[in-house]
């Protein structure tokens, strides 16, 4: 049995076969490629970080702040799954790549070999040059550190700036709000995220913050932050020259791929390191992932980056069977996303655009308390169901991707939408108000098919 023991161990270690697999950056995308590697491998891993040792989700920083989640409660693996799965971890900033060495150079004087380099770098928060940008209180939500920032500065803090409309600036504002900490939102266009949200769905998020108590300023621009003569932000100038008192500037204009210190490297680097489908780089060995990769061809209708959680999870996987010797092409699916606006949960399953092309129609109904609505949008031509949007309703996401899959009619999708029904109990209420409206809207006399029971969902989801 002994022998048995040194015979595995020996041969792991001295495996001619065996790689060095080194990613940086231990975010969701780097830390599925990790795991992935070891499933499919023997390969010896590094994860490297410098943000925290252990991978947390970086979706549920909100929580760790507003006091309903531990910092360790957003770790979604215990200490010892590291050692366990042999992956090794190191907490430290990487300065420089020699990508002819196969070298890093690590801050803390270290240097480290790698046979395949996964860059899984994330992203960093927009700044555009605003006078005062980097005064003390002032700070975006991305990492770690930003939260610890946040905090630092929450005590006694009569107001906060939140500059920038999108998905974390809410969570941003509403973060605040817990504390009682009054906020006010700069918003530069006339509606809130009305570069993705449809106009209904965008005007429903505007009345939503107003009646939660926010100070929401819609068409209004950041011109500078005020510094109170010690370094520290104490108001914001706009645009039109009012001036904000404020203790804390939160810098939530989006985000871009963290990946400035290569710029003048080797690496093809566009906004983001340019990748083929196979997730490889310009450079041999060398592949990027997650938020800070840019597809050179992005699939039809799809964007070169999607900063969200699932892509980066799913170019994970698909890395790690490209380094281990299973080539396969990175498949982004059907465009899922999904957040929370205050209350208000929000869904999106394929394509639901805020301008669309004029072949979409879209199919829209808002319950009477404006906090619930649904949109299905559609090809004219073809009535080929293309998206949906749900906003305070859940669909159920299998379902929703394989209507849109399979290519199926809007009516057909009508008929059968207690299938998508996460919550029969709850929901039923609203699906005949639904498919009435769209009878009326559409001269159709669909009647709802009977409940979207376990049997049927898993019947209907059969491959
Ligand atoms: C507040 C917030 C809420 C969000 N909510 C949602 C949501 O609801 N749904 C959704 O789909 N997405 C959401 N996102 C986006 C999602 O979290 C990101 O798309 C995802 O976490 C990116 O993962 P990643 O692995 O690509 O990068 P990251 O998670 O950013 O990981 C990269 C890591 O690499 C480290 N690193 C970078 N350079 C170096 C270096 N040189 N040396 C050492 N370490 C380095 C970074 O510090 C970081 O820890 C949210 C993001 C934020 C900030």
């Amino acid at each position: 049995m002994i022998k048995f023991v040194l015979i595995e161990f020996y041969h792991f270690e001295n495996n001619p076969d065996t790689m060095d697999i080194v990613i940086i950056g231990n975010g969701v995308s780097g830390v599925t490629a990790a795991r992935f590697a070891r499933k499919l491998s023997d390969h010896r891993i590094t994860l490297i970080s410098s943000e925290t040792k252990y991978f947390f989700s970086r979706t549920a920083l909100m929580y760790i702040y507003m006091g309903h989640m531990r910092v360790e409660d957003t770790m979604p693996y215990e200490p010892w799954f590291w050692e366990k799965n042999r992956i090794d971890l190191i907490e430290a900033h990487v300065d420089k790549i020699d990508f002819k060495e196969q070298s890093l150079t690590l801050n803390n004087n270290t240097s480290l070999k790698y046979d395949k380099l996964v860059l899984a770098l994330g992203s960093a928060s927009n700044k555009f040059g605003w006078p005062g940008q980097n005064l003390n209180r002032v700070g975006g939500l991305y990492h770690m550190q930003d939260l610890e920032m946040m905090e630092k500065y929450s005590e006694n803090l009569e107001r906060a700036v939140i500059v920038g409309g999108g998905l974390i600036g809410i969570e941003m504002a509403e973060m605040f709000h817990t504390r009682h900490i009054p906020v006010t939102i700069l918003v530069r266009e006339k509606s809130y995220w009305n570069n993705v949200l449809p106009a209904e769905e965008s005007a429903m998020i505007n009345r939503h913050i107003l009646k939660n108590g926010f100070d929401l300023r819609l068409e209004s621009e950041l011109d500078s932050i005020i510094d109170d003569g010690a370094g520290n932000a104490c108001a914001v100038k706009t645009k039109s020259g009012e001036e904000i008192k404020c203790g804390y500037v939160g810098l939530t204009a989006g985000v871009h791929p963290n990946v400035k210190w290569l710029k003048e490297t080797e690496l093809e680097v566009n906004k983001g390191i340019v990748v083929n489908n196979h997730l490889e780089t310009n450079i041999k060995n060398v592949y990027a992932i997650g938020d800070c990769a840019e597809l050179r061809n992005p699939v039809e209708g799809r964007r070169g980056i999607e900063a969200v959680w699932y892509t980066g999870r799913m170019m994970g996987e698909t890395v790690a069977y490209n380094i281990c010797g299973k080539p396969v092409a990175y498949d982004p699916g059907i465009w899922f996303n999904s957040a929370k606006f205050i209350h208000i949960e929000y869904q999106v399953y394929g394509d639901v655009l805020a301008n669309p092309p004029e072949h979409h129609e879209s199919f829209y109904w808002e319950h009477a308390d404006g906090d619930k609505a649904v949109r299905i949008v559609f090809d004219k031509n073809t009535d080929v169901v293309l998206g949906f949007n749900l906003m305070g309703i859940r669909f159920r996401h299998e379902v929703c991707e394989k209507w849109i899959k399979n290519k199926t009619p809007i009516d057909k999708v009508m008929e059968d939408l207690r299938l998508a029904n996460f919550d029969p109990e709850f929901y039923t209420k609203y699906e005949g108000e639904l498919v009435g409206a769209y009878n009326r809207a559409y001269q159709r006399n669909i009647s709802l098919q009977a409940q979207g029971t376990w049997d049927r969902v898993f019947s209907f989801l059969k491959p």
